[in-house]
């Protein structure tokens, strides 16, 4: 039975009948992929880099999610930061439909790590070992997968791929963690090892067949595109007043219409979506410049100028003055602003420590000693983000009818953790109103920081505490 095929336009990564179309792109070495490969080597650096990197004693980066934890540039944000985080969350968003109205998808074609690691690494790669460009085409056509050039490249890639998610997974956990696992038995770890495995075998699909797919189809962002770019966006485009109509050299002889563009096929052939950039803007162009690099190759070659595919903008190509200024480079930016003004406001005023004060754990809320004394029991949690280690004292301010028993302080609390403490809090039955009395908490590092909080202790009423004294004596 025969496949249905197609009538209409498919995806670029298809063929007509539903079945895969491999994406082999003709590299094309212009001056935007030397820029490309140089901005890429530094990314791909900073990528498998930043795990190691320390600041202030703390990692870089560390997203412990187990204990919600992340460190940032060796600021640790904790489960009560969320307010912190959502202003950094909506500050980085904004950001990029800010850099998305001015420059298009610059990230896309520049800075994402699926087209730095697919375009500068692994398809460079293949190149070298399936004989080129036109070697790997010829080797799908034949249906070769056992060639030995191609087995090699699985190889490098699952080497890569291990590569890769290690790194992934070290942002979670940390270098130190993910060295002692690496050193013991999966055995003696199996969740992690199962992570790792899977995170492996995914980005190993990833680049081994899943490829441009993932800008195409999967990646949210790409989606994005037609509500973030607007006819002044920079765009990679073919400027068809000048191209068109299309013709080769020699008809330009014959016809003195023919356009610059001499349907060479080059900025198709180059393409790693498979699109062809004449056909206007497209969901599926991530504004690589690879096609500008292979037509101006060939302008040059023609001693035409260059130019007749590159950054622009819509406007620009209908004969309009491009408009910086406009609503959403203007709400955009004053938006960023404001968020990560709040934000970076919260983080230079808050505590160096997170101070939660809690009751009684039990079935009764205080406990009645022999020699008429109340005790109440609370529980002190310290979360340190002072940058340093700290010994912590807690206190009750101005009550002298209160005795406080508290083995462990004061309490050491390292940077980035928290403690909880118990304080046995003794007080006479006397001193209780209506079953209870206002303490004062004070917890003091001796430095920065000084909590002070209204406490309430539960004790008797004065009816019980009576009956209580009739009853002893
Ligand atoms: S059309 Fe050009 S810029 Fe867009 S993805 Fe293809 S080669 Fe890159
Ligand atoms: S590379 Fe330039 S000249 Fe060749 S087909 Fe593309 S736009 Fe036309």
């Amino acid at each position: 039975m025969t496949a249905p095929v197609a009538s209409g336009r498919v995806l670029a990564t298809l063929n007509s009948d539903g079945s895969r179309r491999w994406i082999r792109p003709k590299p094309s070495y212009g001056a935007h992929w030397r820029q490309r490969r140089a901005v890429a080597y530094a990314l791909i650096a900073l990528y498998l880099g930043i795990p190691h990197l320390r600041l202030n004693g703390m990692p870089l980066m560390l997203l412990d999610l187990p204990r919600r934890e992340f460190t940032l540039f060796g600021t640790t944000f904790l489960p009560t930061d969320t307010l912190l985080l959502m202003l950094l969350g909506v500050s980085i968003l904004l950001f990029i439909f800010l850099l998305t109205a001015l420059f298009g998808r610059v990230w896309c074609g520049w800075g994402c790590p699926q087209t730095v690691w697919m375009e500068f690494v692994f398809r460079p790669l293949e190149r070298l070992l399936e004989g080129g460009w036109a070697g790997s085409r010829q080797l799908d056509a034949q249906g070769n997968h056992f060639h030995v050039g191609r087995i090699i490249k699985y190889a490098l890639y699952a080497v890569l791929a291990a590569v890769l998610a290690n790194t992934f997974i070290a942002y979670f956990v940390g270098t130190a963690q993910l060295a002692h696992w690496m050193r013991q038995s999966p055995y003696d770890h199996p969740t992690p090892f199962v992570v790792m495995a899977v995170t492996t075998l995914l980005v190993f699909l990833d680049f081994t067949w899943f490829r441009e797919q993932t800008c195409l189809v999967a990646c949210p962002y790409g989606r994005w595109q037609s509500v973030l770019l607007d006819k002044s966006s920079l765009i990679v485009a073919y400027d068809p007043t000048r191209g068109e109509p299309r013709g080769k050299p020699k008809d330009a002889t014959a016809n003195a219409h023919t356009g610059d563009c001499v349907d060479c096929n080059a900025c198709v052939l180059t393409c790693p979506t498979g699109i062809d950039i004449r056909d206007g803007l497209q969901m599926e162009c991530i504004h690589c410049t690879q096609c500008a690099d292979a037509c101006n190759t060939v302008m040059t070659r023609l001693d035409r100028p260059t130019g007749l595919v590159r950054y622009t903008s819509r406007e620009i190509l209908t004969g309009q003055a491009r408009h910086i200024v406009r609503p959403r480079t203007i709400i955009y930016p004053l938006a960023f602003l404001l968020f990560f003004g709040a934000f970076l406001y919260a983080l230079t005023h808050r505590p160096t420590a997170d101070v939660t004060l809690l009751g009684e754990v039990g079935e009764t809320p205080f406990t009645r000693n022999a020699d008429g004394t109340v005790t109440d029991q609370l529980r002190v949690k310290i979360a340190n983000r002072s940058g340093r280690p700290h010994q912590y004292t807690v206190t009750i301010s101005g009550d002298p009818g209160v005795k406080v028993i508290a083995p462990e302080l004061p309490l050491t609390v390292i940077n980035g953790q928290n403690a909880t403490i118990s304080l046995f809090l003794i007080s006479s039955a006397s001193l209780f109103t209506h079953g209870e009395r206002l303490i004062t908490v004070v917890v003091d590092d001796g430095e920065h920081l000084r909590f002070e909080r209204t406490w309430r202790l539960v004790g008797p009423s004065e009816r019980e505490h009576a009956r209580e004294k009739e009853k002893t004596s």
